[in-house]
């Protein structure tokens, strides 16, 4: 008797059976461009192994001026056919069913070349699009329909059209983006009819048994998007038009609310989904901040959809579904939500990885296999360095015992975890104890680990982790000076009024910690309040016309940094704009290129543009960064090395 009875039943389309109700939702990995197709059959491969009901690729450009930028993979030749061949036949050796997605970014391409329905500039995109003309739509809509047809030669089991996120088909639907006077625009009817003739013609490029899924935008959350009765009038007509299952996407690109940060709730966006569900025939399918079988159970429970999205869980774990299938889903790697190895690192053109399981995207380099010869290993420090490396090594084979002078694992993600919006944290501590346990691994906690207790290991992997780095300020010794770590651990009384030395990840952390009360990421209403969300019933787009409604900050914070640059601004990528934007809701003050003067009575002084200033506060918090803690390698005479050393 599974726990997952919902999530693990079969869905039937008629021509063909997807075996549970996992969809592996699309991302963009990088690989295809990287030209290696055994790696990036390997990456889709082992997702098939790990029992996704269907697996959607990365996004496929139609023709060149659709790709999301200059050079983006695509189906453009018999040798392009060739090479996704590779993919479709490892992913079917395993058992699984593959989609190809087709993406034209219309306007979000980041090339010179870009078009759209209007020549508007997108936010995120330094290229002004081309308008389009009636023959160039027309081969938009071919090039589209061929990829679909290429997508069949080369043994794709279906596509997914990318309609939503504010891309090239979602372009069309809106007055945000589309201002046409011809057939193309003005009337709902009008602007819908390019993605439901793309429809139309995908489906005949394809025939009947072939899986063809739209990607729709439930809710667009940019000014002048669709309304929720538009959103149902343009699904029926495109299940009219011959999809087979509708897809959800939630939000545009350049949309200024968080969709799938870690600060989203759980299933934040499944409700608007929902509001779908009895409104067409065909299955419909829930994402965003799904990441657990728990949830994804009741949502399908629930009647929030007919199937799931999830899209980073597949590569913090590629056997999510058989791990669930298993009855062992305390050992599915949880995805984190934060975007660090996976979005950051497509936007900088880099691989995408999972910093929880980098061994994602990277199958073929990063083999886990048995030690040539078992040894007796010691791993100081239970942080997650230590922890991956304890655990690894003892899959390998290793006697392996894990020190730690601290009474829990976790190191300083148990700090990471006290700060709202960072609460899946927890997931990831409890899944570490769990694979610590599965793995054999030796725990000594409570332990400094001295020269007595390392004598007799084979080899010693210190992995103890950082100190906080020392900024030198005049006064730092004052009472009224305290360490992040004093406030994260809650050890110390902080006062009403706070300046946050150093504006890195930790100041922004603190600050956070500092100025909210219960996080609104466990909370989902008051979280759609605070980031001004609504039902799009009641407004266009889901925006609340009173914007955001953040709850009183608990402190008044000033947040400093000497570089004399936009404070954030080395923050993540595609996260970094959320943590500025929230506390910037709570009326975080943020000062750049400061130099510290001196902390006494009255506060931090400081120097800006040359004239002397004071941050009149109770309290100053360091978050001045993070160095090396090197005791544990001093006292054992060792150097600091990497698990990957092990023979
Ligand atoms: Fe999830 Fe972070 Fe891994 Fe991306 S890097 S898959 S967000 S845990």
């Amino acid at each position: 008797m599974t726990s997952y009875p919902h999530m693990l039943r079969p869905l039937e389309l008629g021509f063909t059976t997807l075996k549970n109700r996992v969809l592996m939702g699309s991302m963009h990995t990088n690989l295809e461009e990287r030209g290696d197709w055994n790696r990036v059959a390997a990456f889709y491969a082992a997702r098939a192994r790990g029992g996704a009901g269907l697996i959607v690729t990365g996004g496929m450009a139609p023709n060149a001026e659709g790709g999301v930028f200059p050079g983006a993979s695509g189906l453009f030749s018999d040798e392009d056919i060739a090479h996704h061949r590779v993919i479709t036949d490892r992913v079917h050796d395993e058992g699984g069913k593959i989609a190809m997605q087709i993406l034209h970014a219309g306007r979000y391409a980041y090339g010179p070349d870009c078009v759209a329905p209007s020549a508007i500039k997108s936010p995120i995109s330094p290229f002004q699009p081309t308008e389009l003309d009636e023959a160039g739509i027309e081969k938009q809509i071919a090039d589209i329909a061929t990829a679909a047809a290429r997508a069949r030669e080369a043994g794709y089991d279906g596509v997914e059209v990318m309609g939503s996120e504010g891309y090239f088909l979602n372009q069309f639907l809106v007055t945000h983006t589309n201002r046409r006077e011809d057939r193309w625009g003005g009337s709902y009817e009008n602007r819908m009819r390019l993605p439901v003739e793309v429809m139309k013609r995908v489906r005949a490029a394809v025939g009947e048994d072939f899986i063809v899924i739209f990607r729709l935008s439930m809710i667009d959350l940019v000014p002048n998007g669709s309304t929720h009765d538009e959103v149902v009038q343009l699904a029926q007509a495109i299940e009219a038009a011959g999809a087979n299952i509708l897809n959800t996407g939630i939000g545009w690109h350049e949309a200024r609310v968080p969709t799938i940060a870690t600060s989203v709730p759980r299933a934040g966006f499944a409700w608007v989904t929902k509001k779908l569900m009895g409104k067409v025939g065909i299955p419909v399918i829930t994402s965003n901040r799904i990441n657990t079988p728990e949830v994804a159970e009741q949502l399908l429970a629930e009647g929030c959809a007919d199937m799931v999205s999830l899209a980073r869980p597949f590569l913090a774990d590629p056997d999510f579904v058989s791990k669930a299938e298993a009855g062992r889903a305390d050992l599915i790697a949880p995805c984190i939500a934060c975007n660090q190895a996976c979005l950051d690192h497509t936007f900088q053109g880099k691989v995408s990885s999972c910093l929880v399981n980098p061994r994602a995207g990277h199958e073929t380099e990063l083999v886990i296999a048995p030690a040539e010869s078992a040894r007796r290993i010691a791993v100081v420090g239970a942080g997650p360095a230590g922890l991956s490396c304890a655990i690894t090594a003892a899959q390998r084979g290793h006697a392996v015992t894990l020190f730690d002078q601290a009474d829990e694992i976790g190191g300083q993600l148990n700090m990471a975890r006290k700060v709202p919006g960072k609460e899946e944290f927890d997931g990831l501590v409890d899944w570490f104890a769990a694979m610590v346990k599965e793995a054999g691994v030796t725990l000594q906690l409570g332990t400094r680990a001295d020269a007595g207790a390392l004598s007799g290991f084979d080899a010693v992997v210190v992995a103890t982790g950082v100190l906080p780095r020392d900024p030198q300020i005049p006064g730092q010794d004052h009472p009224k000076v305290l360490s992040y770590v004093d406030v994260l651990r809650g050890d110390a009384e902080v006062g009403r009024r706070v300046a946050v030395v150093g504006a890195g990840g930790i100041g922004f952390d603190v600050s956070e910690f500092l100025v909210t009360g219960k996080s609104p990421t466990v909370d989902l209403p008051e979280w759609l309040r605070e980031w001004g969300v609504t039902d799009p019933d009641k407004a266009r787009s889901g925006l609340a016309p009173d914007g955001p409604q953040p709850e009183a900050p608990l402190r008044e914070v000033v947040l400093l940094q000497r570089k004399a640059e936009k404070v954030g601004k080395r923050l993540g990528k595609t996260t970094g704009w959320i943590h500025r934007a929230a506390l910037m809701l709570k009326g975080v003050q943020m000062k750049a290129g400061v130099s510290y003067e001196r902390i006494d009575d009255a506060g931090l002084h400081i120097t800006r543009d040359g004239k002397p200033e004071l941050i009149a506060c109770d309290t100053v918090v360091l978050c001045a960064g993070q160095e090396s803690e090197p005791s544990a390698a001093t006292s054992t005479g060792r150097q600091r090395g990497s698990c990957s050393e092990l023979p």
